[in-house]
């Protein structure tokens, strides 16, 4: 399962990594192909200040090695993209239950990004990972989007807990559905929240009345913002956006299959200071992926 989804990622980004090493291979790398890879980082979503810094690191080491083989220039090339990508983050998801409550996790961000899917998803990686699930739906915004995530649960095999009436109070489901996890002693709720940006201070008070509400009953252990690696900087716009709303702890990186815009996963994590945790490949069950940065770096070279 691992290798379909690395060879998926491969597919999608080896755009990136051979474009890169296609130029750096060159026998003479003058200015003009120093133009060319930046601006082959900045069509990735690397962002200006880490293409700058991956640049000028890339330049010393190429100066100081001298004669170059394409062997060389990669292990160069990998050396420095991990760095950017930061191995040291914590990318751990709190799902551990507590001595008398399930693991509270809240999932974020901007309708259309993946938000249901991913929650679907990750309920089935934790279901295979032998937890107790159970799915709260306080979006209750769009009247399908209920629906939807409890079509997840069903696939999944794990219960939902969602109003059946229209445009009821989020934060009031969300606070039944921790409710509903302490009374069947599950490991972990899984919340999906709306994700309307038109109106930025409502968004403001409902999530923060969601987790405030929420929290009568236990600290939410984690706070996953969904954001679609398809959309670039807009993407990190939203990011911002929630960041100052709540306390995000993790971020999914979704629609990662057929873009070539894995750089923005560096973008992201400078921006937020917060570390990709998961990545979306599909909109299949099994397309989820915990997030590794050696393990990303060689898929974008390979
Ligand atoms: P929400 O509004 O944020 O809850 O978004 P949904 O979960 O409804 O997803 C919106 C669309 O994106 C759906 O068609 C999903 O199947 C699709 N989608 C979600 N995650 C991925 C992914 O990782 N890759 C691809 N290709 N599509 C995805």
């Amino acid at each position: 399962r691992l290798a379909r989804l690395r060879a998926r990622l491969v597919r999608s980004n080896n755009a990136l990594g051979k474009g890169l090493l296609a130029l750096l291979s060159r026998d003479r790398i003058d200015e003009d192909v120093w133009d060319e890879v930046e601006e082959t980082l900045l069509m990735a979503d690397l962002g200006t200040e880490p293409t700058m810094e991956l640049v000028d690191a890339l330049r010393e080491r190429v100066k100081v090695a001298g004669s170059r083989n394409p062997a060389e220039v990669k292990d160069m090339l990998r050396e420095e993209l991990v760095k950017l990508v930061d191995p040291s983050m914590d990318r751990s998801l709190a799902t551990q239950r507590h001595a008398d409550r399930p693991a509270i996790v809240m999932v974020v961000g901007v309708n259309g990004v993946g938000k249901t899917t991913t929650v679907g998803k990750l309920a089935r990686a934790l279901v295979a990972d032998d937890k107790d699930v159970l799915l709260g739906a306080a979006d209750t915004f769009r009247a399908a989007a209920a629906e939807q995530l409890a079509t997840w649960g069903a696939r999944v095999g794990v219960p939902t807990v969602k109003s059946d009436v229209d445009g009821a109070d989020p934060a009031s489901v969300a606070f039944e559905a921790v409710k509903a996890g302490i009374e069947q002693e599950v490991d972990v709720v899984l919340i999906d929240t709306a994700g309307r940006l038109q109106n930025k201070v409502g968004l403001m008070d409902e999530l923060g009345k969601v987790k405030r509400v929420v929290e009568k009953q236990g600290t939410v252990d984690e706070v996953l913002l969904v954001l679609d690696a398809t959309t670039g900087q807009n993407g990190l716009n939203q990011a911002r956006v929630f960041a100052e709303v709540v306390n995000i702890s993790g971020i999914v990186l979704t629609k990662l299959d057929g873009t070539a815009k894995g750089g923005i996963v560096v973008a992201i994590q400078r921006s937020l200071g917060v570390p990709v945790k998961l990545i979306g490949l599909g909109e299949g069950a099994d397309d989820l992926a915990a997030f590794d940065a050696e393990g990303f770096v060689d898929a974008l070279l390979s």
